[in-house]
This record gives structure tokens, sequence and C-alpha cells, in this order.
């Protein structure tokens, strides 16, 4: 089941139409485009392992009974590759590449290079270890891998069918939905104390139980509708809304890592971010004069064991810490955002998760050939971990330099 693709690649730049959904979201194998019958969340549900009931569960609203059986189906998405693109320089890692299946010479394939020639790469707790150390991304790399958890775009307009994923976290909140997003206007009593706007995670897949049951947040992929497997928490996250605070206004975000809370707390009167965990200050960066405060675009994320705030784009705190030698504890509430000063109101707010890399055999997965990889040798995964066939799964885990094709020119979506 690797991403096969039509078998023609002379020229430089190669049209190819993918034929299966190992690298879902990025790359879609032949599908169909389901607009949720309850929110009007869009979302894609692949062939591979389509859903023997004919209905699909949406990803945003867990609404279970949206009809397969009537859409279309439709093509692969086309891609075209690069042949030049390795030409002079070695795939990077995060590149996707189109190789000659090692498994299948008769077939091209597509995947993401995730381990470089010398390196010894491994799968632990559902991620990237490079030569022992995790590997952790930067807020671009996380972004190209990132999963949609919930758009708040798409919420219900009556909370009597369904009741809202963002809520006050007490019945006194003074945080209000507005068409965009919500809004708060903070008593004046209220500088002192936290009035938390909470993300509740709902599962979102097929189950007997209510759909607004809490859960924590797992690799669930909206696109393997038919697929039964055991599914894993996930507590990488990343939450990204526009915000827009008073002049001298404040604005504090809640992260939960599976360990710990995070507090960022954005101060226009000071134009400062400041990251805490409880008592303790852990960073506090000034924003540059050039980001109006105005309105902003605000990223947080706890992604491989580190915590990125972005401001309008701008990468502005990347704390790394040691995880701690405890089990995880997911919380179905692993985000929250509050005013602490003046008037706050947030839109487009969207919650993602990382990839979640599943190992092929119960336990830690390392790459087991040689201890390294040789000088001219990757390591391939599928961005859909459960559905893709790669380095994972090969009897030779490592791939060729001479069997790779070209890079992979992403479509937009
Ligand atoms: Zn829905």
């Amino acid at each position: 089941m690797g991403v096969a693709i039509v078998l023609r690649y002379q020229g430089v730049i190669v049209p190819v139409r993918v034929a299966s959904g190992s690298m879902a979201e990025q790359l879609l194998g032949p599908h169909r485009l389901v607009t949720c019958a309850e929110c009007g969340f869009a979302f894609r549900c692949g062939i591979d392992a389509d859903s023997p009931l004919q209905m699909a569960t949406c990803p945003n609203c867990g609404f279970e009974r949206n009809d397969l059986s009537s859409l279309m189906l439709r093509d692969g998405d086309r891609v075209v590759i690069d042949r030049w693109a390795y030409f002079r320089h070695l795939p990077q890692r995060g590149d996707v590449v189109a190789f000659v299946d090692p498994t299948n010479q008769a077939q091209l394939a597509v995947k993401r290079v995730m381990g470089l020639p010398g390196e010894v790469v491994a799968i632990r707790r559902g991620e990237l270890f490079v030569d022992g150390q995790l590997h952790r991304k930067s807020l671009e790399e996380t972004k190209k891998l990132a999963t949609l958890v919930y758009d708040d775009a798409f919420r219900l307009g009556d909370a009597s069918r369904l009741p809202p994923r963002w809520q006050g976290e007490d019945a006194a909140t003074d945080w209000r939905p507005t068409n965009e997003g919500y809004r708060c206007t903070p008593a004046i009593s209220a500088t002192t104390t936290s009035d938390w706007l909470m993300y509740r995670h709902w599962r979102c897949y097929t189950s007997p139980n209510s759909r607004t049951e809490e859960s924590p947040i797992t690799d669930n992929y909206a696109y393997n509708q038919g697929l039964s497997r055991e599914l894993h928490e996930v507590t990488d996250l990343l939450l990204s809304c526009e915000l827009t605070v008073a002049e001298d206004g404040e604005a504090a975000f809640l992260i939960h890592d599976g360990w710990a809370s995070f507090m960022m707390l954005l101060s226009a009167k000071t134009r400062s971010v400041a990251l805490s965990r409880g008592e303790d200050l852990l960073d506090r960066v000034v924003i540059p004069n050039y980001i109006d405060l105005q309105r902003v675009t605000i990223e947080l994320g706890a992604i491989d064991d580190q915590i990125l705030v972005a401001v309008s784009g701008e990468t502005l705190i990347r704390h790394e810490y040691l995880p701690l030698a405890v089990p995880l504890q997911p919380t179905s509430r692993p985000l929250g955002i509050a005013a602490r000063r003046g008037d706050c109101s947030v839109s487009n707010v969207r919650v993602y998760r990382d990839i979640h890399h599943l190992n092929p055999i119960r336990g830690d997965w390392a790459w087991t050939g040689r201890t390294r990889l040789g000088v001219e040798e990757f390591l391939v995964l599928g961005d859909n971990s459960p559905l893709s066939n790669d380095s994972r799964h090969w009897p030779e885990p490592e791939l060729h330099r001479e069997l790779v094709i070209g890079k992979v020119l992403m479509p937009r979506r």
C-alpha cells in the first residue's frame, strides 16, 4: 500500500498522480470529499481504508452519520517531481521525495525523508529520535506535519444542539461567543483572577458513547475511516488564533504538554511575551517593533519537549526541556485563553496535533540494519503513519540515493 503512482518519469519535471493515502493529509490518493452534514466542516476520506458502513465520522464535531455512498470518488492528487532538485544537493529532512519502491521496483512511491546519511534513527513514544536525541522540530517543520484537530470556525451556532468546545471554565465567565470567535470584557475585579476559556476535546471517532464525552486528543485520522486500530493519545499540540487586545492589555494562553501546564502571557503594554510553568518564569522576550500589536496571530505549541511561541509568524520563544520521568497524564482540556487586562478577543481559533509515528512492532523501533545509515542512504516515512508502507516495514529500511527520482513539489491546499 505505498503511494503507487503512474510509472512515467522521463524529463525534468514529471507530472504524476498519487494512488494511495500513505502521505495523507498532505498528499491524497483517490478520496471522497465530505462536507459534514452537521457542522459544515469539509474533510477527505481515502479509499485505502474505506468505511464498510459507508458512513464517515466528522473529525471536527463527531457527527457519525455523514453518508459516503452518494459521494463522487475523486482522483488522487496530481503532483510534479523535480528531477533536478537533487542534482547537486542531497535530500533534506522533511523533503517529500519520489523514488522507485525498493520492495517492488515496478512502482514509484512518495514518502518524507526522516533519516539522513550517517544517522541512527529510532521511534519512541511516537517521536523521532536521531542519534539518540529527540528530533525537535521548528514551528515550520511542525506545521508541515500537523493534523487539524478542531477548527472553531465550524462550531454549531445553536449551543442547545451541541455545546461549544471552547467554554468558560467557570459558569460566571466573562467570555462570550462572537461571529468569528470569542470576546472577553473582564469585570474590574477580574484583573487578578483567571477567567479561562478552555478547549474541551471530544474523541470524534465512531463510538457507542456520546460524542460530547471528553477525551484526550488522539492520533485519529479522518482520512482512514474504515481502519480499525488502537489509537494513541497525543500530547504534542499547537494552538493558533488571531488575537486582539486593548492598547495596554494582556492576554494569557495555557498549554498542557501531558505532564505540566505552561502559561504564555502577552503584554501589549510592555510589548513582551513571557513563558512560565507554575511560579517559574522560563523566558521573556520583547516583541519586535515591526509587529503591529493591534491584531496578531498567536501560535503556541507544546511540541517535541519544547514550548514554541510565535507572534505574527515570528518564533519568539523556543524553550526546550527534559521530559519528566513519570508517565504522561494527558488531559481532555489541554488549552486555555484568558484576558488579563482590558478587552480581549480571539478569532480563527484552531487546534492541531503533531504527527505520532507508529512502530511497526510493539515497543520501540530502531533502524536495525547496520548501525548507521550509509553515506548515500535515507530513511523515509509516510505522514499517514497507520497506513503507510515505508522504511519501518521494509526488510532493509534504508533507501539508496540511486532509487530517488526527485523532489515532490507539494500542491497548495
Ligand atoms: Zn462536523
